[in-house]
């Protein structure tokens, strides 16, 4: 990324009359000027309501109006609402997001402003009691007293005010009953005292006892808290205690003084797949004695509300939470992590295309922090980073006295399973004498349901999605075919759809649903689960899963991904994995990256505790480089291979790439946007434009998709280029384009 530099503005204020620029969180080309309305002021950052046609939206005030509207046509602000302003390096923040991820400022700022509500001041919580002395009987004489009433009468004779939802829920009654109670003036209102405050972290509190390493990685972690922008990389095998560490420099950030800030300094860690965090979220409280907040998709309306609340007002200290936590509202930001900086998944490929780890940086250097970059297997931009002295990187020393788990590559070539099986002989025997020692073993195979593919062994016929590009999955837990692209999901059908014959349909390749069969069939009195996000479906699953498994209630854990992150589970020596092949054969740019780094994760899962651990890798190819580097556990090895090859090609992180992908519903409508494009397309020495080409998902939910990708060299602004090509084709509105800066899926 190439750094942008920022005028800081003077903190103006707007009187009536004024003209000012007003930011919607709508996809528009930019902010939208309006008149500060009689016996008004406003600030830059102001929420504000302001009439757009004929409805009232939310925005923010972003600085004096540019004038582009006639003054006759300007329309006043409504009005200014109460809620903390948007602060200003929120507000860089979204320019800076915009211009880089070549998208409007306000599908940005809608990322900033996700719960319209929380902006509003909440009614007050009303709560009901008894409109008559307890004991006596309902000072409503007509009162018809059904069994559902009597039900509420009786709850509510403790004389403990309650909202409605929760007198419903606690006699179980619909809430038409208690209202219809409140009508007949048996009950009546009272107010409820607020909610208190969540509890702050105690940074007070002492840590664990660490290491010589560990206290020397966590004082310079500390010592960059406070001192402006800085990123380090905390690197260090899994188990060598990078959490601890990190706790430590989040324990500094908590004890800064409140200087020139009202508010109290605010801490922000981003995590991977945040629901299965609950180990985390324990430690976390074991280590401050309280919880921090959590942020994500999946938590409801109502804590979204407090917890976004609490941030833009400043009492939110810790915020843990998914990269979309990254724009909250945060006034006094000290400290951001990000825990396995290296995983995919803080890419978002929806909407605003962007990668959370890259934009916390950003992020970082805006509010002028540090931030901390953490994995054990470090993605190849942050390591080329590190060495070009960019980033600064703190490494721990493995934690125990015993070595790596060995990595023993099967070759199914030479091993291979029986036939119907998946799992080699060595597998086998290795898992049985695992149970036998009272061990448990852990089988990984990146694939959901069933089988991957489901044909017709007379005609060949393969289920197709109708609206992708992409086989349907077979899962016999719940019956279904399903597509893992748009979600389409249909019966498994009795005959072939394309032939006729029934009975005909047969699975094939492994998911790890048909593992688990496998798995039942070998040991049958092992007990086993499988741990899938289709099984594991909330955090208060994963939460059970995780103390079964600690409580030995487990033997076998059969997973996909989901399962290979962060957890420490003393008793499981063995880690199998099933197909080491699946990652390397996408064939885009960072297979190998991600194989590996999976690949290693898995395999730190075994042997963390007392009992050394063995991981049994089965492959076709034990020759490849990326398997090689994995049995020698030599990740200096791999990274250096890597970034010889990816350097040769002028790939990032030694060139720039972004992807254009143009889609829509009517394919000659897409082809012709295209053509138009392929025209204009930007040429210069340093910068070449492949396609437009079929993307792999040439369909993806029935919409038809072509690639552009823009390969350039490292010193191009490739956000600036694309901006300007785009800006100057006109697109028809069934076309979509969408602009992926560095981009990481190439489907
Ligand atoms: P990582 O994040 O590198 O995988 P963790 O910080 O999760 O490592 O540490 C792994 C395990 O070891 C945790 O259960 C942690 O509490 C424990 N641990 C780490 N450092 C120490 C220490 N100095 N003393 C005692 N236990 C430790
Ligand atoms: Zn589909």
């Amino acid at each position: 990324m190439k750094n942008h530099t920022f005028v800081a503005e003077p903190q103006l204020s707007y009187r009536s009359g004024d003209r000012v620029a007003v930011l919607l969180p709508l996809p528009l080309a930019g902010a939208y000027d309006y008149r500060v309305a009689d016996g008004m002021e406003l600030a830059a950052g102001d929420f504000v309501e302001v009439p757009l046609a004929a409805r009232t939206l939310t925005g923010v005030v972003w600085g004096p109006g540019s004038g582009a509207i006639a003054e006759a046509k300007l329309r006043p602000v409504r009005t200014r609402l109460a809620a903390p302003p948007l602060p200003e390096v929120s507000r860089r923040f979204v320019d800076w997001v915009a211009a880089y991820t070549v998208s409007a400022p306000g599908a940005v700022l809608r990322m900033t402003m996700p719960v319209p509500d929380a902006l509003r001041p909440s009614a007050p919580v009303v709560g009901y009691v008894l409109g008559h002395v307890r004991g006596e009987s309902p000072s409503v004489p007509a009162l018809k007293v059904t069994p559902a009433r009597a039900r509420v009468l009786a709850l509510l004779e403790d004389g403990v005010p309650r909202p409605v939802a929760e007198i419903a829920r606690a006699a179980a009654v619909s809430a038409a009953v208690v209202r219809g109670l409140i009508v007949a003036g048996s009950l009546v209102k009272c107010a409820l005292p607020a909610p208190e405050p969540p509890p702050a972290p105690d940074w007070r509190r002492p840590g664990l006892a660490l290491s010589a390493g560990q206290r020397a990685a966590a004082a310079r972690l500390q010592s960059a808290v406070g001192a402006g922008f800085s990123v380090t990389l905390l690197d260090g095998a899994p188990g060598s205690g990078k959490t601890e560490v990190y706790f430590e420099a989040i324990a500094r950030a908590l004890a800064q003084p409140a200087s020139d800030s009202v508010t109290d300094a605010q801490v922000l860690v981003l995590l991977p797949e945040i629901a299965l965090g609950a180990q985390w979220l324990m430690r976390f409280a074991a280590r401050f004695g309280a919880m921090p907040l959590v942020w994500h998709s999946e938590i409801g309306a109502a804590e979204r509300k407090r917890t976004y609340r609490a941030v833009s007002e400043g009492r939110a200290r810790v915020v843990v939470g998914a990269r979309s936590a990254l724009f909250l509202p945060f006034s006094n930001l000290a400290l951001i992590v990000v825990d396995e900086e290296h995983e995919a998944s803080f890419k978002q490929e929806d909407g605003v295309t962007y990668h959370g780890r890259d934009m916390a940086v950003v992020r970082a250097r805006l509010g002028e922090i540090p931030v901390v970059l953490v994995s054990a297997t470090p993605s190849l931009e942050t390591v080329e980073n590190v060495r070009s002295g960019r980033y600064g990187a703190v490494a721990l020393p493995s934690r125990h006295a015993i070595a790596p788990p060995a990595i023993e590559l099967i070759d199914l070539r030479r091993d291979p399973p029986p036939k119907d099986g998946f799992l080699a002989p060595t597998v086998r025997h290795r898992i049985a004498t695992t149970l036998q020692a009272g061990s448990q073993a852990l089988l990984f195979l990146n694939r959901r349901g069933y089988a991957p593919l489901t044909l017709c062994s007379a005609c060949g016929h393969r289920l197709c999605c109708p609206h992708c590009t992409a086989w349907l999955v077979q899962h016999r837990l719940s019956g279904r075919l399903q597509c893992h692209h748009c979600g389409y999901a249909q019966a498994i059908p009795p005959a072939c759809p394309a032939c006729g014959r029934a009975g005909s349909l047969v699975a094939c390749g492994p998911g790890v649903e048909r593992l688990a069969d496998e798995v039942a069939a070998l040991f049958p009195a092992a007990r086993t689960v499988l741990a899938t996000s289709d099984t594991l479906t909330g955090p208060g699953a994963a939460a059970a899963l995780v103390t079964a498994i600690e409580a030995h209630a487990v033997d076998i854990i059969i997973g996909t991904q989901i399962i290979a992150k962060g957890y420490h589970f003393p008793l499981l020596t063995l880690v199998g994995v099933v197909d080491g092949d699946l990652g390397l054969a996408g064939g885009d740019l960072r297979a190998a990256e991600r194989t590996f780094q999976l690949l290693s994760q898995v395999a730190g899962r075994a042997g963390r505790a007392e009992r050394s651990g063995q991981v049994l890798l089965q492959t076709h190819m034990p020759e490849h480089p990326v398997m090689r580097a994995l049995q020698a556990s030599d990740r200096e090895r791999f990274l250096a291979a890597e970034a010889t090859a990816r350097r040769e090609t002028g790939m990032p992180p030694f060139g720039r790439l972004a992807a254009v992908i143009v889609s829509g519903a009517d394919e000659a409508a897409v082809e012709a946007a295209c053509r138009c494009l392929a025209q204009s397309a930007p040429s210069a020495a340093d910068v070449r434009v492949l396609g437009p080409a079929p993307a792999p998902l040439a369909l993806l939910r029935g919409r038809h998709r072509r690639r552009f990708l823009v390969h350039a060299g490292v010193k191009v602004s490739v956000s600036r280029l694309v901006r300007e090509w785009l800006a100057a084709i006109p697109i028809p509105a069934s076309v979509r384009v969408q602009v992926d800066i560095d981009p990481i899926s190439f489907l």
